[in-house]
């Protein structure tokens, strides 16, 4: 389908009111009532009732393992995905007003979404699931790291009790609605909108089996503590965090396509993927021409709405993150280091790509989770150096090379520890089945998403007690 036409099924949903609740299968009693506020700055996407401690006891007594035969699970997330692509209108539109996604980002989440239930589908296996599952997710792929998580762990079996990101509540009950249409029991698939608090208390109780979390390192070990203390030592933490991601240029890379890949690693999704790119090292006999032609790339991006078919890059998902980043880059201009910002101007959260320098290879202590790039310079011997501070922060997830030296591709990418390397072209994101996505260290445990060995760490003999 051409854009256009995509644009024309998500435009009646512009400006609608969603709704959401608890949805447990047993009787529950609904917390405080709160309205969604969206980061296009377009006002209300809907009302939402947070889960209060009542509702967690009911979805924690309802959930019952879904005991149908393995072929009527996969046939279930099938038809599940076949409604995903029926309803794309409504998904775009939801993404857009909730979460701030431009098509095109919306297009490829969608596309993930189908992908991962229909390759867990096909991953179905007889065997015993391990009882309860909480899958606790974050607002930056609302939809398809949401539906992952849960059609891993509903392929084997389990039971889901789903606690998606606070910001992204609305978009988590369409999905849930459309499993349950395709046939997923309501005592199988339960949601419980909320913050922090009501993922902690999930992931401290003895009843869950087991954890799906993706969201940052410090939330995944606030819950490994968590597990520790309340569960059985067996229930399986299957964590995916941050990243504080690298991209080496070196100076026989392709310039013009290296810019390209750079622009897509760092600031597609406004740089609110845990994949992108948030240093670039640069060889410097090349830097000042190659910053100087990414500078200029950089200017062309439209920042805005995400309703408007020319925006590359759309809002930040909220005020608090985007005052973050204007207090970071503002900072950078004290010391000198901002090296290029364009203008922004318009309605919702927005917040210009923008390049920092960093003083030396080891610099970067923190991931910045937006449109931010820092960029330091190496000299030709130095590469190895390089390698070893990427490698010193402890992180994991994604890393990039531009290079036409087939040698140094093999060594680097030998040397760096990284769940997903990639080599001239943009660090973006995985393809389910063939190219899956995971980090190693603090950016997760294992095992990678989309890949073979994904929905066996669902099954499990069921605990004694
Ligand atoms: P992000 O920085 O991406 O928002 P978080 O780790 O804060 O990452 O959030 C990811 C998910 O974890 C969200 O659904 C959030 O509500 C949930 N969460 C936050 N704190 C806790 C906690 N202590 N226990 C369980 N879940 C939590």
């Amino acid at each position: 389908v051409a854009l256009a036409g995509i644009e024309a099924a998500r435009a009646p949903f512009r400006g609608a009111r969603w709704k959401v609740g608890p949805i447990v299968a047993a009787e529950g009693s609904g917390g405080e009532v709160i309205e969604a506020v969206s980061p296009t700055g377009s006002g209300a996407v809907g009302t939402v009732t947070l889960a209060s401690p009542a509702d967690v006891e009911a979805a924690l007594a309802a959930a019952r393992v879904w005991d149908a035969p393995v072929a009527e699970r996969a046939e279930v997330l099938r038809r599940a995905s076949d409604l995903y692509e029926a309803r794309f209108g409504e998904i775009f539109a939801l993404l857009a007003q909730e979460a701030g996604k431009t098509l095109p980002d919306a297009v490829s989440e969608l596309r993930e979404a189908v992908d991962f239930l229909r390759y867990y589908a096909g991953e179905a296996r007889e065997g015993a699931p391990r009882g309860v599952f909480a899958c606790i997710s974050p607002w930056n792929f609302p939809l398809a790291i949401f539906t992952g998580q849960i059609a891993a762990a509903l392929a084997a079996g389990n039971s889901v009790i789903a606690k998606p990101a606070e910001e992204t509540p609305l978009i988590a009950a369409l999905a849930v609605g459309l499993l349950h249409e395709a046939g997923v029991p309501p005592e199988a698939l339960q949601l419980l909108p909320g913050a922090g608090d009501v993922g902690a208390a999930l992931t401290s109780d003895r009843r869950v089996d087991g954890v799906c979390f993706t969201g940052s390192t410090e939330t995944a070990q606030a819950i490994h503590r968590a597990m520790a203390e309340a569960l059985d030592p067996g229930a399986p933490l299957i964590a995916e965090t941050g990243g504080i991601n690298a991209m080496i240029v070196d100076s026989t890379a392709l310039p013009e396509q290296a810019v390209r890949d750079v622009v897509a690693s760092a600031f597609q999704s406004a740089g609110q993927r845990c994949s992108a790119c948030r240093v670039l090292y640069v060889q410097e006999d090349v830097a000042e021409p190659f910053l100087t032609m990414l500078q200029g790339a950089m200017a062309e991006l439209a920042v805005g709405d995400p309703w408007e078919l020319a925006t590359d890059v759309g809002p930040v998902i909220d005020a608090g993150v985007r005052d973050g980043f204007t207090a970071y880059v503002e900072a950078a201009r004290a010391e000198g280091r901002l090296i290029a910002q364009g203008p922004v101007a318009g309605a919702g959260h927005l917040f210009a790509p923008a390049l920092v320098r960093v003083g030396g290879i080891s610099d970067v202590a923190r991931e910045v989770f937006g449109p931010v790039l820092h960029v330091a310079s190496f000299g030709g011997g130095e590469i190895d150096a390089v390698v070893d501070a990427i490698n010193a922060r402890g992180f994991g997830l994604t890393f990039g090379l531009h290079t036409r030296i087939t040698a140094r591709a093999a060594r680097v990418t030998e040397r760096i520890e990284a769940g997903n390397s990639y080599v001239n072209r943009n660090q973006i994101g995985a393809v389910v089945g063939s190219q899956p996505f995971g980090g190693e260290g603090l950016s997760g445990t294992g095992p990678k998403a989309g890949g073979p060995d994904y929905v066996a760490r669902f099954y499990g003999a069921p605990r004694a007690d």
